[in-house]
C-alpha cells in the first residue's frame, strides 16, 4: 500500500522522529504538521523545492502554509537579513525599520490606521480580541464553526484544548439567518465578530461577499467591532480580502508571509480604539513582546514588501493559483471522481467529497482516508502538499511545477480510481 512503500522509503525520517520522541511528545512541537505514521523529516529548501532526510527531491506547493509566499532563498530577503544580521541583532529600543514596516502594510490596508507588531497570529487575535473587549466593555465574542485563528482559538474540529477564556458564542459560517439568531439574543454583550473572509485550515470555505458585508452591518447594529482575521486571506489581493471585497473592518489581523517568512504577526485599525495602546496615554492598555519589533522580521518584512511582492506579482501568483485549480479540478472530472479543490486564488485545499460546501457542517461527511492516500500518493510522485491537503502557492512557483502537479495528481487518481468516491 501507499503507506508501506512511504515508510519503506524514508528510512531516515522514520529514524528522526522516533529519536525526537525522547525530547517532544510524538517529536513535534506544531501539532499541525504531525501525521502518521510520522511526517517527513525535512533538509533544506531552495526556491519552490524541498529536499527530505533521505534525499528526495520535491516541489513545494505548500509553502508553509501560506507564510512563505517568498520561497526559500528570494535573494533580496535574504540580504537584507544578512544586513541586518551584521547591525545588531538585539537592540533593545525602538528601531526605524518597526515604522517603515508598519507604513508599508498600511498603504496595502488603509483600514489599520495604527497597527502594532506580534510574535504570530496567534497574539494578533488575542491581543485584537484584547482591545475589542476594552473598547466596548463586554466579553462575548462570536466566532464560527470550523474557524481557526490559533493555537488557543481553534474552533474546528479537534478545537484547542484551551480556548481562551472568552464567552464563545459559535455561528455557523455562511448562514446569516444563525447570526441574526446569534446576535439577537447576545448583542448586547458582543465586543468583537471575528471572522476570517475565508476559513483556512477549517477548509478553505470562502466566505460568501455577501454574507460579510451583512456582518459588517450586523457587527454596526449591535455596537460590536467587526475583526476580521486575514492572517491568511491578506494574499488573495494587493489589499486583501477587504480590498477585494471593499469592506472596512474595525480591526484587522494579519501574519505569516509579512514577516518575510519570519515569525511575525499584527493587528491594528480604528484610531479610536488603537490609541488605547499608546502609552502617553492614563490608562493605557499594555502590549510588550521582546521579539515584537525584532530587526530581522521588520527586515525581512520589508525588504520582501518593498523589493519582491508588488501588486503585479501578487496579483500573477492568485492568477496562477486560480488556473492550477482549474487544473487540478479537471484532472478530478475527467476521472469521474467525486473530489475538487476549494480555495481562492493561490491557496487551495483538497476535498474528499463532491458539492457545494459552504460550513464546517458541509464537511462532516469528509473521509480522511481518501486524503491521506491521495497525499502518500502525491508524496511519493515529488509533490509536497500538507497531509491535511492544504496548497500554498510561493512565487517561484511556476508552470513548470503546475504541469508537474497536474500530472502527479492524473497519476494518483489514475492508481487509485477504485478506492475513490
Ligand atoms: N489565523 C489564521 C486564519 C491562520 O490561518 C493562522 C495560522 N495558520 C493563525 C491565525 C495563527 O497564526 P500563527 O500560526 O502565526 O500563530
Amino acid at each position: 500500500s501507499a503507506i508501506a512503500r512511504y515508510r519503506a522509503n524514508n528510512p531516515k525520517s522514520e529514524g528522526q522522529m522516533l529519536a525526537a520522541c525522547d525530547v517532544l511528545p510524538a517529536g513535534n512541537t506544531r501539532s499541525v504538521l504531525f501525521h502518521g505514521p510520522f511526517p517527513l523529516y525535512m533538509a533544506r529548501g531552495e526556491g519552490c523545492r524541498l529536499w527530505d532526510a533521505d534525499g528526495h527531491a520535491y516541489i513545494d506547493a505548500l509553502g508553509e502554509f501560506t507564510a512563505g509566499i517568498y520561497g526559500h532563498s528570494e535573494p533580496r530577503i535574504q540580504a537584507a537579513i544578512v544586513g541586518a544580521l551584521q547591525g545588531g541583532l538585539n537592540l533593545s529600543s525602538h528601531t526605524e525599520r518597526e515604522a517603515k514596516l508598519a507604513r508599508e502594510i498600511q498603504r496595502r490596508f488603509p483600514s489599520l490606521e495604527l497597527l502594532r507588531f506580534t510574535n504570530s497570529g496567534t497574539e494578533a487575535n488575542l491581543m485584537a480580541l484584547a482591545a475589542a473587549t476594552a473598547h466596548t466593555g463586554r466579553r462575548k465574542v462570536l466566532v464560527f464553526d470550523g474557524a481557526y485563528h490559533g493555537g488557543v482559538l481553534a474552533f474546528g474540529g479537534g478545537g484547542s484544548p484551551v480556548n481562551v477564556p472568552h464567552d464563545w458564542v459559535v455561528a455557523r459560517y455562511n448562514d446569516l439567518q444563525d447570526v441574526k439568531a446569534r446576535v439577537a439574543q447576545h448583542g448586547s454583550e458582543l465586543a468583537a465578530i471575528l471572522v476570517e473572509p475565508m476559513l483556512g485550515a477549517g477548509g478553505c470555505i470562502p466566505a460568501e461577499p455577501a454574507f460579510l458585508q451583512r456582518l459588517r452591518a450586523l457587527a454596526d447594529e449591535c455596537g460590536a467591532l467587526l475583526v476580521l482575521d486575514e492572517v491568511m486571506t491578506s494574499r488573495l489581493s494587493f489589499g486583501g480580502r477587504q480590498g477585494q471585497l471593499g469592506i472596512r473592518p474595525d480591526l484587522t489581523t494579519l501574519g505569516k508571509y509579512f514577516g518575510g517568512g519570519l515569525s511575525f504577526g499584527c493587528f491594528g485599525g480604528r484610531e479610536d480604539v488603537m490609541e488605547r495602546f499608546d502609552p502617553r496615554r492614563p490608562g493605557a492598555l499594555g502590549h510588550a513582546g521582546t521579539f515584537n519589533n525584532n530587526v530581522l522580521t521588520m527586515a525581512a518584512g520589508l525588504a520582501g514588501l518593498t523589493e519582491v511582492l508588488s501588486a503585479e506579482a501578487l496579483e500573477a501568483l492568485n492568477t496562477r493559483g486560480q488556473r492550477l485549480r482549474t487544473s487540478l479540478n479537471a484532472v478530478f472530472a475527467a476521472h469521474r471522481v467525486g473530489l475538487q479543490f476549494t480555495g481562492l486564488g493561490s491557496v487551495m485545499q483538497l476535498q474528499p467529497l463532491a458539492g457545494p460546501l459552504r460550513s464546517a457542517d458541509d464537511l462532516k461527511a469528509a473521509d480522511d482516508r481518501i486524503k491521506a492516500l491521495l497525499f502518500f500518493e502525491l508524496v511519493e510522485r515529488g509533490i509536497f502538499l500538507a497531509r491535511r491537503g492544504l496548497v500554498a502557492l510561493s512565487l517561484p512557483f511556476g508552470d513548470a511545477e503546475a504541469a508537474a502537479f497536474v500530472s502527479a495528481l492524473d497519476g494518483a487518481v489514475a492508481k487509485c480510481r477504485d478506492l475513490l468516491p
